[in-house]
């Protein structure tokens, strides 16, 4: 079986930017891309806020930047997931991961960059207007509908932020709540009140993003009259949440109820020694790229010393394979 000094799990900004680091630091760093590769940042157009593209990139060439800047440095880049972890909660012991229920391999410390996956509703019209006016990231997209009227999904505190961000872009922000109801907390509840650009439908659910080319409008109907109708518009966010991709860490690492690996704060550190949770998949409030990639160099810099801490037992370079 294969053995490993790090494995990384995704190819998102965390995961390549933990690459990035654990390559220079010559920890041989294998990478299994996911089903995804790249990550979330393939399905966005534009990326403008990423610091270092003072003209903006497109969210696909971004990430192959980054796969190209990690095999510069040696990275193993393997398309494959990972089905299965089981791990090791002795100090300096193997992690076994098994790749697409097939192949296991032995990881001395496991860097999750699994992310996040955004919630949609499912429609038909809503996919295939990704990226046309549809989008899950207020705060990447917002800024290509200023001047325009934007329709919001969700009840919670995304649904009520990305509302108000939007409103100081967008003369017109109307929020979709499928309840009479909303589920944020007061404060931000109380913020969408106070913005006057901001219409609130409650009991109101999606039949339609409507559109041929990009987003012209939203079929709605009112869950408790029945009434349909359409609502003008040019963007289209969902902010009905996000799952993290960590099912197959449930009933080790310990998560939040919805499933963000818990760390140790200010640290990628998990309660698995040798284990450490990047990006999405352990981040609910901030989501960007770059904080991210942030995470990412955290959690191999914490491998790298980790390793270091059991020098003794194997070095870096004792890779076999
Ligand atoms: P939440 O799960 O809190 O809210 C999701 C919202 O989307 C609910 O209103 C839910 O409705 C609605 N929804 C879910 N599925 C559908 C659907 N199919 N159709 C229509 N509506 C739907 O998710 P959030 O992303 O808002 O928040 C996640 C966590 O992150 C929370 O703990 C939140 O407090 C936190 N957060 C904090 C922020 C802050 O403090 N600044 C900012 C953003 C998030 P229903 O109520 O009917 O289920």
């Amino acid at each position: 079986m294969e053995q490993h000094a790090c494995v990384i799990i995704g190819t998102g900004p965390a995961g390549y930017t933990a690459a990035i680091y654990a390559a220079r630091a010559d920890l041989k760093p294998v990478v299994y891309t996911g089903l995804e590769p790249g990550g979330q940042l393939t399905t966005t157009t534009d990326v403008e806020n990423f610091p270092g593209y003072p003209d903006g990139i497109m969210g696909p060439e971004m990430m192959e930047d980054l796969r190209k800047q990690a095999e510069r440095f040696g990275t193993d880049i393997r398309f494959g997931m990972v089905t299965k972890a089981e791990l090791n909660d002795i100090p300096g012991e193997y992690h076994k991961l098994t790749i697409d229920e097939s192949q296991e391999v032995l990881a001395r410390t496991v860097i999750i960059a699994t992310g996040a996956s955004a919630k949609y509703l499912g429609l038909e019209s809503e996919k295939r207007l990704m990226g046309h006016g549809v989008s899950a990231c207020a705060i990447c997209d917002g800024f290509f509908f200023k001047g325009k009227e934007v329709v919001v999904v969700g009840g919670g505190d995304s649904a009520a932020e990305e509302a108000t961000y939007l409103a100081k872009l967008c003369p017109k922000v109307t929020v979709l709540i499928r309840k009479d109801h909303w589920r944020a907390s007061q404060i931000m509840q109380n913020r969408v009140k106070n913005t006057s650009n901001i219409e609130v439908h409650y009991n109101t659910e999606t039949l339609e993003v409507i559109g041929d080319k990009t987003v012209t409008g939203v079929r709605v109907k009112n869950n408790r009259s029945g009434e349909e109708s359409i609502i003008p518009a040019d963007g289209f966010f969902l902010a009905i949440g996000h799952k993290p991709n960590t099912d197959i860490f449930k009933g080790q690492l310990e998560t939040d109820e919805v499933g963000y690996i818990l760390t140790k704060p200010g640290t990628t550190v998990t309660n698995f020694p040798g284990v450490f949770a990047t990006g999405d998949a352990q981040d609910k409030v901030y989501r960007q790229a770059v904080t991210a990639a942030g995470t990412g160099c955290m959690g191999a810099l914490e491998a790298e010393r980790y390793l270091q801490e059991f020098a003794e037992k194997v070095t870096p370079a004792q890779v076999e394979s």
